[in-house]
């Protein structure tokens, strides 16, 4: 098989964990595997080298920011080269520029074009062990790029996918994804597969495993993914895949995200293109609206309520306090003590009633439900902040207790 492994920084902060980490990828290697390996920068060293840069500039330009950050992730793999050939495999490291991940020019953020997989296809050949350096590119311009704060995971994907690997191993410091955060449930249980979709939802909604991005691109190019230790490298962590063995679970993970905040305006006029008007206002200033709950006219005026990101509220009352007298609104209530829980599943689009179990959970433990919205394969609801631990349990029980 072709397997690419991607370790992030804490699997390598030190030279016992790069040691460790060799390891496993030596390990690999004897089973008879080709082995690529895409590895973030040692523990916090891409903040401090941030913070380095900012000390003598705190208007650094983004491309020498770029040169900067990018020197972690070469740090990264030289050391593992040299922990390598310690134990006396054949390997080499090379930089995403040696890589041949090309990519866009927004320093700082780039996204990747394309892969010229020749070099890397080479060093295969010869039977090495491949070191790529994550988080890292190069534009037309031949500078170096970054891909964005956790780009690592992002390099792995579509080096899995230019090379067409057989899976992308994401090697973390959490052993697989759990059908709720182990914090808040202990006994959660750890999923064996889940779907990109689920992934996806899921990770958006706080489970801080993979970058959405990386998932995207992965469903995209198909390319199996899975989730599990470096500290216990041998046991099977999840898979993320196009489509599980378990289509028969409805659910697969319940969620919470804190960062949430509801804004409810009063008394608009009850007539088209009031909704209009606000979320056009909205979209301008490029805020994502989630759950949105627009009341029945009454008295020929009505309410919309919605949430937004807890860090755009400032922006989305400003944008409507300056437009009041346009949009018509009496009141603006604002509530940042909110929580939004979600229950997650591929299989809720055959399976009707996940959202009245839901429900039925809540309620069983007298919690209040502000706000709902339900898509394809997700179920959420607004509750006050101070429910939402117990809501999580609660609803993670009804599934899975
Ligand atoms: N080292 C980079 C960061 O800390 C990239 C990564 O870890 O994926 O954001
Ligand atoms: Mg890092």
């Amino acid at each position: 098989m072709l397997i690419v492994q991607k370790f992030g920084g804490s699997s390598l902060a030190d030279a016992q964990r790069i040691r460790h980490v060799a390891g496993i990828i030596a390990d690999t290697y004897r089973q008879g595997h080709s082995v690529v390996a895409v590895l973030s920068a040692q523990g916090d060293t891409t903040d401090e080298l941030e913070a380095k840069g900012l000390e003598l500039n705190p208007r650094a330009s983004r491309r020498e920011m770029d040169a900067l950050m990018a020197c972690g992730e070469n740090m990264s793999v030289a050391l593992m080269a040299m922990a390598i050939e310690a134990i006396g495999l054949p390997v080499i490291s090379l930089t995403g520029r040696q890589a041949g991940i090309l990519t866009d020019s927004n320093y700082a953020s780039a996204r990747i074009k394309s892969i010229d997989a020749e070099r890397m296809r080479t060093e295969l050949d010869k039977h090495s062990i491949v070191l790529v350096a994550g988080f890292q590119g190069y534009n037309r311009y031949d500078d170096i790029t970054t891909l964005g704060r956790g780009g690592s995971n992002t390099s792995a994907v579509a080096v899995a996918a230019a090379l067409k690997a057989d899976i992308c191993r994401n090697y973390t410091d959490v052993d697989g994804v759990y059908t709720a955060d182990p914090r808040i449930v202990p006994n959660a249980k750890k999923l064996d597969e889940i779907t990109y979709d689920e992934m996806l939802e899921l990770a958006s909604l706080g489970a801080n495993v993979l970058h959405n991005r990386s998932v995207e691109m992965a469903k995209r190019f198909n390319v199996p993914l899975e989730v599990l230790s470096s500290f216990t490298p041998d046991i099977p962590g999840t898979k993320v895949l196009e489509v599980t063995k378990m289509e028969k679970m409805q659910v697969s993970g319940v969620t919470r995200d804190n960062n949430v905040a509801r804004i409810s305006l009063v008394g608009l006029a009850d007539r088209p293109g009031v909704a209009a008007g606000v979320f056009s206002l909205l979209a301008k200033e490029k805020v994502n609206v989630d759950i949105i709950l627009q009341s029945i006219g009454r008295d020929e005026t009505k309410d919309i309520s919605f949430t937004v990101a807890r860090k755009m509220l400032d922006t989305c009352v400003n944008t409507l306090r300056e437009h009041q007298k346009q949009l018509g609104f009496v009141d603006l209530i604002v509530s940042d003590s909110v929580s939004k829980v979600s229950s997650v599943g591929a299989g809720m689009v055959n399976n009707p009633g996940v959202a009245a179990t839901m429900f039925e959970a809540l309620s069983d433990a007298g919690i209040n439900i502000q706000m709902i919205s339900t898509s394809e394969i997700k179920v959420s609801v607004l509750v006050d902040k101070d429910d939402a631990d117990r809501a999580v349990r609660a609803v993670h029980d009804r599934f899975f207790g």
